[in-house]
């Protein structure tokens, strides 16, 4: 490609509202633009780079025994009702109508069409197991689309489904996927590691997610370096030991607390009450109905482990109002303890018939780590008031116990007691295993060999292919721009001639080089514009093409060119090894 040919706009500046450095530069070296907010054209240096990545997918995938297919993006929304998610993906799930008023949906994933296709089509042990995959434009409906390609409302995906006859046989394709994922990303030049990951809303059973280490990635992950244990920040679980039992008085009492809303008012003077001693309560709506969440006052609610617990993420905080409708109380003086639940022991509930039908409906879940926990503090469900020598178990009806916190750094490893550290990280993979939930709602069954009816067992297994590129852009540039992997750079060799008359030695040199390289079967492009080698070598290294031959008057009078590799020292070669010195360096 003549460079005087393409298409690379490239900017000095990035536009106000790219936030992180590799959104910058996807904007600063013409890779892609801005159509709206969350949507973006790839230009053609961009599109090659995307296509690369591709590539490296579709061969990995394709060596690890998955078949490509390309199912729609536009969906009909009785499949997702089937599933349930038209629901509980109702956050990010585009919806819209068509001129006949029927609806659609956008998918942003594809296990209900693909596990429609095994329905109607599998019907034998003999015909599986059968993993199937697609690179294709996914939507979701991000309320905050931001960072480039990171968080966009429409993107590219690779997907995959597999479906087994037995839970070893899923086990043992979610394996292959696990090893085609590391070798994929080795491939496009990025280091990513494999962590613990939350099965969500999608409902798995085991999942990992391959995590791109970036100070700019919106997920954290806890580690330990020395077992090696490695989580999502929503899924990771730590040793830390519970609540310390005490000595207590035999009941409960209430105290005055005027003005007191939070954790750390009521725990310096006159109170006191540390907050590993107190009980936070907090009101959730999910499907408009309240949950009661329990956790200790010096932890965070974990909101994907929330998540997994109600099934759903379409949940929320409750306002004040509907605090004071479920509890009676505002948060702040908010607690569970039984007796102002049910009113009559003792306490005077302000809606007693209020309450005594919340006490019928109510979920309390509370965190593991108040299990057993005695003498502790906690609202009153009433403005101003607290109760302290709570017994959780003796003065609560917790409904279910469940971990619901987050882990923070210095907590125990859970494994080997080591402390934990955490970093931010971009997600760019993700593999579930599924197990049967998405077989048995869409009819994905098949007669065994003794002629038993059973459904499949699945897994999915996804990688963002634009964030993938995003990503990789993220972990390699410098203060000059990109530094593409040899794998995935738009061309592998730039040559810049530092002149460019017609028929001079310089430029014959620059276009023999060219035609040779390309012969070769390298990427090559040749920078035939008449700008100054400045402007030619900063948007050189700006766009980071990974070899540049800079050819100029004064070393070709030496017999000299100039091998310049996107990082490393320039080095001069004779002109006529200049080939076999490129090729050399591509390895
Ligand atoms: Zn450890």
């Amino acid at each position: 490609m003549l460079w005087s040919q393409a298409f690379i706009p490239t900017l000095r500046e990035a536009p106000a509202d790219a936030e992180i450095l590799s959104h910058k530069l996807l904007l600063r070296a013409g890779l892609i633009r801005k159509l709206a907010g969350g949507v973006y054209t790839f230009l053609p240096l961009g599109l090659r780079a995307l296509r690369k990545v591709e590539q490296i997918i579709r061969e990995e995938m394709d060596r690890a025994g998955a078949l490509e297919l390309l199912m729609p993006a536009l969906q009909p929304p009785e499949i997702w009702q089937q599933t349930g998610r038209y629901e509980t993906a109702g956050n990010v799930l585009f919806k819209l109508k068509d001129s006949g008023n029927r609806e659609w949906v956008l998918s942003p994933t594809a296990e209900e069409v693909i596990t429609t296709i095994a329905a109607n089509e599998i019907n034998s042990y003999r015909q599986l197991p059968k993993n199937f995959y697609q690179i294709s434009v996914k939507f979701r409906d991000e309320i905050r689309p931001r960072f480039g390609l990171m968080r966009a409302k429409e993107f590219i995906m690779k997907d995959a489904y597999s479906f087994d006859t037995t839970d070893d046989g899923a086990m043992a394709s979610y394996k292959k996927m696990y090893d085609a994922y590391a070798r994929i990303f080795a491939r496009c030049g990025l280091k990513a590691f494999p962590v613990e990951a939350d099965t969500g809303v999608i409902g798995g059973k085991f999942s990992h997610e391959f995590m791109v280490p970036a100070e700019t990635g919106e997920n954290e992950v806890v580690y330990c370096e020395a077992c090696g244990y490695a989580a999502n920040i929503e899924k990771a679980t730590s040793g830390i030991p519970k609540t310390a039992a005490r000595e207590a008085g035999a009941a409960i009492e209430k105290f005055a607390t005027p003005g007191i809303v939070t954790i750390e008012a009521l725990s310096k003077a006159p109170y006191s009450v540390p907050a590993n001693r107190q009980i936070k309560t907090l009101v959730y709506m999910a499907d408009s109905k309240p949950v009661i969440i329990l956790i200790r006052g010096d932890d965070q609610l974990n909101e994907a482990k929330l998540a997994g617990i109600i099934g759903t993420t379409v949940f929320r905080p409750a306002t004040p109002e509907e605090c004071v409708a479920t509890l009676g109380a505002k948060p702040g003086s908010l607690g569970a303890v039984a007796a102002t639940l049910k009113g009559g022991t003792g306490f005077q509930p302000v809606n007693p018939e209020h309450r005594l039908e919340a006490c019928a409906t109510l979920a309390i879940y509370a965190d593991e780590r108040l299990r057993g926990a005695n003498d502790m503090t906690t609202g009153a469900n009433e403005d101003g008031f607290h109760f302290k020598i709570v017994s959780i178990e003796r003065d609560i009806k917790v409904t279910e116990w469940f971990d619901l916190r987050t882990v923070t750094a210095g907590e125990p490893c859970a494994k080997c007691g080591k402390p934990l550290k955490i970093r931010r990280a971009i997600e760019v993979g993700h593999v579930f295993k599924l197990g049967t939930e998405y077989s048995e709602k869409l009819g994905a069954t098949f007669l065994d060999e003794a002629g038993t009816r059973k459904p499949a067992v699945m897994g999915c297994y996804g990688i963002g292919v634009t964030r993938t590129m995003q990503a990789v852009i993220e972990q390699c540039n410098d203060k000059d721009g990109i530094i593409w992997p040899l794998s995935v750079a738009p061309y592998t060799v730039c040559i810049t001639p530092l002149g460019v008359a017609p028929e001079s030695a310089v430029m014959k040199l620059a276009e023999k080089i060219y035609v040779e390289l390309t012969a070769r079967g390298v990427d090559v492009i040749l920078d035939d514009r008449d700008e100054r080698p400045g402007v030619k070598f900063k948007d050189s290294e700006l766009v980071g093409f990974p070899i540049r031959v800079g050819i100029g008057e004064k070393s070709l009078a030496k017999g000299e060119v100039e091998l310049k590799p996107r990082v490393g020292a320039l080095q001069a070669v004779k002109a006529d090894e200049a080939v076999d010195a490129v090729i050399k360096l591509l390895g």
